[in-house]
């Protein structure tokens, strides 16, 4: 399980604990075949951007797979990921990720 995961889901202030750790998450309204990206600004922040016409429980599976790209994949790959990959070995990754905590937390 990630520590980051688990430290935001037992925060009283989810978006608080995030924001200590960098991260910014945006719901916007995107393309439709665009799930999520994640990308890290100059001031070393990064921001989670959601497309908002998905529905929950789509977010909450998007949300987690950027949060692994943010800890195990943006450190190498420069600073940005989760556009058109969907077969590289990152992406499939941090969809396992994704799919096991979904069902560690029983969202
Ligand atoms: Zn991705």
């Amino acid at each position: 399980m990630s520590p980051l995961v688990q430290y935001v889901y037992e925060s009283d202030n989810p978006a608080d604990a995030l924001l200590s750790h960098n991260i910014l998450v945006h719901q916007v309204e995107l393309c439709p075949e665009v799930a999520a990206f994640v990308y890290k600004s100059r001031q070393n922040i990064y921001h989670i951007v959601i497309n908002s016409s998905l529905n929950w429980s789509a977010q909450v599976r998007v949300f987690l797979h950027e949060i692994k790209h943010i800890e195990k994949d943006l450190p190498r790959a420069g600073y940005v990921v989760g556009l058109d990959m969907q077969h590289e070995e990152a992406e499939i990754n941090a969809d396992w990720f994704a799919k096991e905590t979904v069902r560690a937390y029983g969202y």
